[in-house]
């Protein structure tokens, strides 16, 4: 994945000078003992760092400072092991500006009925620590995960594991940059919005460039390389004839190698993680990019159709959140409907650009003509989707606000579709296309989407407490009455909780 830097997690536990140095001891042995078993295996995405143990409201105000200006911190795991009274965790948990999850958890296991005495009962006091610890987050209104069971429950660290993936995300949108090759689609309005909105809320920037800076670029690039480039292609997917070396079309398959390059070096040059270009601005292009658009994002990178820079934002959330997965994330737009009674389903699809991650098999590459933007015919990979479990993530600006609104699906068999040559996805909605289709609307929802096979809404619910920003879900719980209503709920909720800061 281009541009993933490393990042930790501290571990984070509280208590006080009370219980004397025995005791300190003691719950420093334990505190280590279950970092280490939560370090074990390698198997949470992020590595947990150990940090002393907090006993004074200095030492609260100095972790928080410290974790602030350490750039590999990505949040923290904070968890009262003993009474830690949380008046001195005031000015430290104000200052902190990294997100944190509270994890409740008690060092023993199963109570020891017949040898409990006040001496184990005052070393064990999680119950009532973390519950002062929670009232003083919740006094002071701190957006933060609470995971709360055994440290040793697989559960626990399932919790703890999407929790980190959203942070792995969140750090990443802090100083991103997104290229925006021209403007957005004429007209369109839910994929434009306040690009300075989400520098101050998200933390990542969006600015515009030329297309001509990027065909400058690939004028640049030697022939040789281009082939190289294109040479690899007959070797990674099933390429038509056509196309190959010898091939009566190969000159475009040069091209789309010429400018996946150029994407490449103008990315690379400029420290960005996503681009979004319109088929409304191709000046100087002999056609838009399909299947260089296609390997820029398989490479990492964040991309929507038509200026659509919140959802490129997105789907380079996405595709960190799902890092070491199945790497499935894609770009995607709800494109057309089956509405036979009773098989509802979605074809979601694009232009050109879905992500080969989500190939199910080895993708042909073929060249057809694109029905708009009256330009050459475009390269592109063709395939169909992965089945099981995904979600359709997107991103919307309600001018006071940014709403975040997930469906999650389920990706489905479909027949051939021999006249189609773009890559596509069939899904069914939960908790039925309906409801489904009714709450999306209702709720503002894009027709540009973030899909993955590998993200779940529980990242996406972390990921959206961290932003400080509405999360709409619609899965099997959502009912449409209530659903509404929590819409109406949460314009009341927003509009005072952000103010004049919006
Ligand atoms: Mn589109």
């Amino acid at each position: 994945m281009i541009g993933l830097k490393p990042l930790k997690i501290w571990f984070v536990c509280g208590s006080q000078h009370l219980y004397g140095p025995e005791t300190l001891a003691q719950v420093d042995a334990q505190f280590s003992e279950i970092t280490a078993a939560l370090s074990k295996d390698g198997k949470l995405p992020l590595e947990i760092v150990q940090q002393p143990v907090v006993k004074s409201p200095a030492e609260a105000t100095e972790l928080a400072v410290r974790a602030n200006s350490d750039p590999e911190c990505g949040g923290l795991i904070l968890w009262m092991h003993t009474f830690s009274p949380s008046k001195m965790w005031i000015r430290g948990l104000s200052q902190l500006n990294k997100p944190f999850l509270h994890l409740h958890t008690q060092y023993a296991r199963e109570l020891p009925w017949d040898t409990i005495d006040m001496d184990y009962m005052n070393l064990n006091q999680a119950a009532h620590g973390d519950r002062e610890a929670g009232f003083i987050h919740t006094r002071m209104r701190l957006g933060r995960k609470v995971v709360a069971g055994h440290w040793s429950d697989p559960e626990v660290h399932a919790r703890i594991d999407a929790w980190m993936r959203a942070a792995r995300a969140w750090d990443d949108w802090q100083g991103a940059r997104f290229c925006r090759f021209g403007d957005n689609m004429r007209e369109v309005a839910v994929t434009d919005g306040d690009k300075v909105a989400a520098e101050m809320k998200l933390g990542f920037s969006v600015n515009g460039y030329g297309i001509m800076d990027l065909v400058d670029v690939m004028e640049t690039l030697a022939d040789s390389d281009v082939a190289d480039l294109a040479a690899s292609y007959e070797n990674e997917y099933n390429v038509v004839d056509a196309l190959k070396k010898g091939g009566d079309r190969h000159d475009s398959l040069l091209n789309a190698a010429r400018q996946e390059l150029g994407l490449k070096t103008f990315l690379e040059a400029g420290g960005f993680k996503g681009f979004t270009d319109t088929f409304e601005d191709l000046h100087g292009m002999e056609t838009l990019p399909g299947m260089a658009t296609q390997r820029m994002m398989a490479a990492g990178y964040g991309f929507a159709g038509e200026g659509d820079w919140k959802t490129v934002a997105l789907v380079r959330a996405l595709k960190v959140m799902g890092h070491g997965m199945s790497g499935a994330t894609s770009f995607m737009e709800d494109y057309t409907y089956h509405m036979a009674p009773g098989q509802e389903q979605v074809l979601g699809s694009h232009m050109l650009e879905i992500c080969p991650t989500i190939a199910d098999g080895k993708p042909n590459i073929e060249i057809h003509p694109l029905g708009i933007g009256g330009k050459a015919d475009p390269v592109r990979m063709v395939f169909n989707a992965k089945l099981g479990p995904a979600l359709n993530a997107s991103l919307m600006d309600m001018g006071n606000r940014f709403r975040l609104l997930v469906n999650e699906v389920t990706s489905v068999e479909h027949p051939d579709l021999p006249k189609l040559p773009v890559a596509r996805a069939v899904w069914e909605c939960k908790p039925d296309f309906k409801t489904a289709l009714s709450a999306w609307i209702l709720a503002g929802g894009a027709h540009h989407t973030a899909y993955s096979n590998d993200v779940t809404t529980e990242m996406l619910e972390d990921f959206a407490t961290m932003a400080g920003i509405e999360l709409a879900v619609i899965n099997d719980d959502t009912r449409l009455d209530r659903f509404k209503q929590d819409l109406r709920t949460n314009e009341i909720y927003w509009h005072l909780a952000l103010g004049v800061k919006a």
